[in-house]
This record gives C-alpha cells, sequence and structure tokens, in this order.
C-alpha cells in the first residue's frame, strides 16, 4: 500500500479511501486539531492552559501538540486518585513528559484534597454493601479538582483528551438515556454557559480517533503509559456501547465520525431554535460547604463526600 507521496503506508484511513506514510500522516493529525482549535475558537492569544494530564496516550498527544503548536503559557494538572500501579506509573509517564517538554506540572492527590482515595471509598462503601459505581466518584472529583487548580494557578482554560471514540460513545450513551441537556453540553467547546469561577473546558481531539492518537505517538515517541487499564473500569453502558460501535466501526467505516459530526449538527440547530448563540456569563450559586459553582445548594462532590463520611 502507497501513500499520495508514494511513500511506503503506514496507515489506512478508510472512512476516507486513503493511505497515509508516516510523514503524511503526521501532517493529517497536527492538521486535524489545528483545524478543530481554529474552527471552535478554543484557544486565544492571551489564554492561559491547564492541560489535565494523566500520562495517558490521549492527554499525553494534546500537551505535546499544544506546545509545539502555541507560545501561550501551558502547565499540565495530574491527578493522582489512588489507584494503585496503574495511576503510579502513568503519572511518571507524564512526569517524564512534561520535563521533556520543559512544561511545569503540578501532582494532586484525592488523599490530601479529600483525605480518601479511590481505593479507600470503594473498599469503603462495599463493606456497607453499597451498590458503587467507581467511575462517579472518580469523575466527579477529578472535575472538581481540575476546575479549582486551573482556576488556582490563573488557567482560562481547560483542556483534555477526549478523543473520537469517547465523544462518539458519550453521544450516543446521552441518546439511548434520553438525557438532552448532557447531548446539548458536548462539542470541542462544551457548556452553555460561563461564569468566572468555571474555567472553560476544551477538547482539541474529538475528531481523531484512539487509533490515530496511539500511532502518532509512537511515531513521535511521545512517552504515554498504555500497559494496564484502570481496574475500575467496570462494565457498564458506556462498554456496552463502545462495543457496538467498535462493531459498527468495523463494518462501516466512519461510523464514529459520523456520529459526532451530525450530533454537532443537531446541536446547533437545536440551539439556535432556542435563540442560543454563545456561552453567556452567569451568576451561579456557591456550594455552602465548599464554596466552589455549583447549580445546586451543595455541589455534587460535597454530596459524594458526604455520601462517603456517612456510610
Ligand atoms: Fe476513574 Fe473510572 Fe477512569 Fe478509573 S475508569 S480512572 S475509576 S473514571
Ligand atoms: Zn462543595
Amino acid at each position: 500500500m502507497l501513500c499520495k507521496c508514494g511513500k511506503k503506508a503506514i496507515y489506512e484511513r478508510r472512512n476516507e479511501g486513503r493511505a497515509y506514510c508516516k510523514k503524511c500522516f503526521t501532517k493529517f493529525v497536527e492538521k486535524n486539531v489545528k483545524r478543530v482549535i481554529g474552527k471552535n475558537k478554543l484557544i486565544k492569544k492571551d489564554d492561559i492552559v491547564a492541560v489535565g494530564l494523566s500520562g495517558g496516550k490521549d492527554s499525553s498527544l494534546l500537551l505535546f501538540l499544544l506546545k509545539k503548536f502555541f507560545k501561550n503559557k501551558i502547565f499540565a494538572i495530574m491527578i493522582d486518585e489512588g489507584i494503585g500501579q496503574y495511576r503510579k506509573k502513568s503519572i511518571k509517564k507524564g512526569i517524564e513528559l512534561c520535563k521533556n517538554l520543559g512544561v511545569e506540572y503540578k501532582i494532586i492527590s484525592f488523599k490530601e484534597y479529600f483525605g480518601f482515595e479511590m481505593c479507600d471509598i470503594i473498599k469503603k462503601l462495599n463493606e456497607k454493601g453499597m451498590k458503587v459505581k467507581p467511575c462517579t466518584f472518580c469523575g466527579v472529583f477529578r472535575r472538581y479538582i481540575l476546575n479549582r487548580e486551573a482556576r488556582k494557578y490563573g488557567a482560562t482554560k481547560v483542556a483534555v483528551g477526549i478523543n473520537l471514540d469517547d465523544e462518539a460513545e458519550s453521544a450516543l450513551m446521552n441518546l439511548v438515556r434520553g438525557d438532552i441537556e448532557k447531548f446539548l453540553k458536548l462539542g470541542a467547546l462544551p457548556g452553555l454557559i460561563k461564569n468566572k469561577y468555571l474555567v472553560q473546558r476544551i477538547k482539541p481531539l474529538v475528531n481523531l480517533s484512539s487509533e490515530e492518537i496511539y500511532l502518532y505517538n509512537k511515531i513521535n515517541k511521545i512517552p504515554f503509559y498504555n500497559k494496564k487499564k484502570c481496574p475500575y473500569a467496570i462494565d457498564s453502558i458506556r462498554l456496552t456501547i463502545r462495543k457496538v460501535l467498535n462493531e459498527l466501526e468495523e463494518k462501516y467505516p466512519g461510523t464514529k465520525y459520523q456520529i459526532v459530526s451530525f450530533s454537532e449538527k443537531i446541536r446547533k440547530a437545536a440551539l439556535k431554535g432556542i435563540g442560543y448563540s454563545e456561552a453567556k456569563d452567569i451568576e451561579i450559586n456557591k456550594c455552602k460547604i465548599c464554596k466552589e459553582p455549583t447549580s445546586r445548594e451543595i455541589c455534587k462532590a460535597c454530596e459524594l463526600l458526604e455520601r462517603i463520611r456517612n456510610s
């Protein structure tokens, strides 16, 4: 198989019916990310960007490319949830990447923030016979720390390594659950409101597949952790949807891309229909306990922490 340029191909993009050599593939990936950033105006000249870095392939590529494309101040936030060797090893890779790129990083642990590690939470709730979905706790706490720490260090954007596969899964998951509100909040520039206490999240990798990200990292020798999966990633609706999507992608190449771009079109049309043009600054409540922004009286993180403490 040959690339358009005549060199030996290393990757076939089946939905496009085109093969790429190493050099052309690298260009394709970089153009793809630049296009998402440009089209959605994700990063402005004076933005300070905090990258949520796990040390896995997605966030590692994200940090690498943002550093390559922009002169803005960029730093990394790594969160240690306390998931044994899995997280320790991925953070080690994250540190290696930050050092290679000369990027400042901060490591924040659940333990120092909340007094619990993920291992403690699962153990404690299991002992009480409570059904626990680890990702619910982990996801809420991670988001909470990322926003708070990014704001504390002056970031105006938080970049996260959500890729095409993740985004297609979320779109379909919200469809299956009939969750329109969450569906409308997807996209490269997610969320529908602005508030000075909420640092805007951005997702520059939403048009790149997991496979493409893996390959780019390998070709460009980006350090990332790729051995074990998180032991708490148990069977959930997301995993079922992932399986279905992978089958569809195999049979009908381009399915994931189509789902993401179709969702984007629906979202835009729906938001236009309700007179929404862009996120507006609004006042939002402060959590009664921690004073962080929330649409409720007590934020989700504090609510979950109470649940753990009282169990
Ligand atoms: Fe946390 Fe779930 Fe991700 Fe594991 S799979 S790191 S528990 S969100
Ligand atoms: Zn709170």
